[in-house]
């Protein structure tokens, strides 16, 4: 039986935060934050987390949506944080399967390249030593003629050939979410749209924070023991609540354009690199879609509202078109795009490429009970918050207190707790589409975005023949999912429903407004 977790949820969490003071208080709902509050409520401590606007609406909902090892990182000889990502990749597959799907790359090479062929496919081969063979497969070295064959429209003039090698592909926001809900299954008090607006301190320490509900403007004030701010962009903000005015971060903006798949046609998501300067991009199959994506140029606008310029469209309609020089995809073709803020940790030199600035994670103090962490990647977060969960039981035991705590075992208990099995997907798509009589289409899109959920999901449409029909008659998102995400995800408001707990606005050239 699935624990419910909607409104009255909410409403419960907050009169139980009010009179109930959590050993950790979490500020931030991306995938930072929502890391933590599983792993530590999993551990045993008394959670809650509390996210300003809606889970993942932050940076977590706006990625380029890949589990990686990095491979780019290893051109910089960062090979531990290339062999971090790789092993937290094949982790992750394991514990979230049915958000992990295998994403074949094609990387090809030009005679103008800075590396050469050879040199790509040495680079692979520490990449598929880094991943201790775990990867989907080993990667593969083609000729020109055989990449031509793969990818047919892709530029044929000077190219040397190409490797082929794997990374995983997933849902950012529902990454984000699959967190979420297993922290609350585990007893944390998760709630969205509450902010952390002020900050007490007594004696070094944050005595209380005090929290506004950004549904009702109710204001009330909150005890607890540790605070940790996993606000990603927002943390030089979140830290002048603290009353600290040192600057953390430099934050860059990525855009990425979503196209319909038949005007580009790529088989294998193909890694590009900007002529100009050489920036890698890609473009990623996407169901009945592509992307391509992403910038990366300094911003320093509003945080909350981040959006794609028209200089950032032609940047990367150009890195595309010189790659795919006679499929002319122009600007009327995109049917979305979005954009996100990279929360960069800005080291001592400002003079720093953007492509040269550190994608590590940091965790540094603001008070003796106050740790934040930004920085990383959302491939490496269940590392992030094993860190951060370790330091708190630390601290918590410095001051006296010790909670009976287990360890971490986020590396090993899947996320759902049926554990999806991956193997069984084709198998278990016929079958569910027969017993509930429901297109395959439809069936396969469920158990790709709720895994083990989607007996749920199909119940409901047992229930009423209306949730079964589709919201556009072109996209596989059915009614049944919105009554789903409003009992069991917490989505509260349309955009909830439309941006995060399915990707309706993004695909949908009228943003699911059926015209
Ligand atoms: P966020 O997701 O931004 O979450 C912080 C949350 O804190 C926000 O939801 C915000 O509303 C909330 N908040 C802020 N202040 C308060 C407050 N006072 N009270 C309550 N809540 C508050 N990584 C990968 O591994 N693979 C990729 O393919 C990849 N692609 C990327 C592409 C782009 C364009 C960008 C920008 C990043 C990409 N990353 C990728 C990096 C990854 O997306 C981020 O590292 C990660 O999402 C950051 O998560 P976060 O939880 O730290 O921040």
């Amino acid at each position: 039986m699935l624990k419910k977790f909607s409104y009255q949820t909410r409403q419960k969490h907050i009169a139980k935060l009010k009179s109930n003071p959590p050993d950790i208080l979490i500020i931030g709902g991306g995938i930072t934050g929502a890391g933590i509050a599983r792993d530590a409520a999993m551990r045993g401590l008394k959670v809650a987390l509390v996210e300003k606007s809606d889970f993942a609406a932050g940076t977590s909902s706006r990625s380029s949506k890949m589990i990686h090892g990095g491979l780019r990182y290893l051109t910089n000889f960062k090979m531990g944080l290339v062999y971090e990502s790789c092993t937290e990749k094949a982790l992750l597959q394991k514990i979230i399967p049915h958000l992990c799907q295998p994403l074949p790359y094609l990387y090809p090479v030009y005679s103008s390249d800075k590396y050469p062929l050879w040199m790509v496919n040495t680079g692979l081969w520490f990449y598929d030593l880094f991943s201790m063979f775990r990867n989907h497969s080993i990667h593969k070295k083609f000729t020109s003629r055989q990449v031509i064959s793969l990818e047919p429209d892709l530029r044929q003039e000077n190219l040397d050939g190409a490797v082929l090698y794997y990374d995983l592909l997933t849902n950012d926001a529902r990454l984000t979410l699959e967190n979420i809900k297993s922290a609350n299954r585990h007893g944390a008090m998760v709630i969205n749209y509450l902010e952390a607006v002020n900050m007490q301190k007594r004696g070094g320490q944050i005595s209380a924070v005090e929290l506004q509900d950004n549904l009702s403007g109710e204001q009330f004030q909150v005890e607890c023991r540790i605070v940790v701010g996993a606000a990603g962009p927002w943390t030089d903000k979140l830290l002048r609540v603290a009353d600290h005015s040192r600057q953390r971060l430099r934050i860059t903006k990525g855009v990425h354009l979503v196209v319909p798949r038949e005007k580009v046609n790529n088989h294998y998501t193909v890694v590009m690199k900007s002529p100009d300067d050489q920036r890698f991009t890609f473009v990623v199959p996407w169901d009945k879609f592509a992307y391509i994506g992403t910038t990366d140029t300094d911003y320093t606008g509003d945080l909350n509202n981040i959006y794609a310029t028209p200089h950032d469209v032609e940047y990367l309609l150009k890195i595309f078109s010189y790659y795919f020089p006679d499929l002319s995809l122009g600007k009327d073709d995109i049917i979305s795009t979005w954009a996100g803020a990279r929360p960069l940790i800005n080291g001592e030199d400002s003079s720093v490429s953007i492509s040269n600035i550190s994608r590590e994670h940091q965790i540094f103090s603001a008070a003796d009970n106050f740790i934040l962490i930004a920085g990383g990647k959302l491939t490496t977060f269940r590392k992030m918050a094993a860190q951060i969960v370790n330091q708190t039981i630390s601290k918590l035991h410095k001051y006296g207190y010790n909670p009976r705590t287990s360890p971490c075992r986020t590396a090993i208990i899947p996320i759902q707790d049926r554990g999806f099995n991956r193997i069984n997907k084709k198998l278990r798509c016929s079958s569910l589409s027969s017993l509930f009589q429901m297109e395959k289409e439809v069936v396969e899109h469920l158990i790709n975005q709720y895994g083990d959920e989607v007996i749920e999901v199909l119940e409901l449409c047992k229930k009423s023949s209306r949730l079964k029909t589709r919201i556009v008659p072109e996209l596989p998102y059915i009614w049944a999912e919105a009554k789903y995400s409003a009992a069991y995800e917490l989505c509260l408001t349309l955009e909830d429903f439309m941006t995060r707990r399915t990707q309706l606005f993004l695909q949908d050239r009228h943003q699911g407004l059926v015209v």
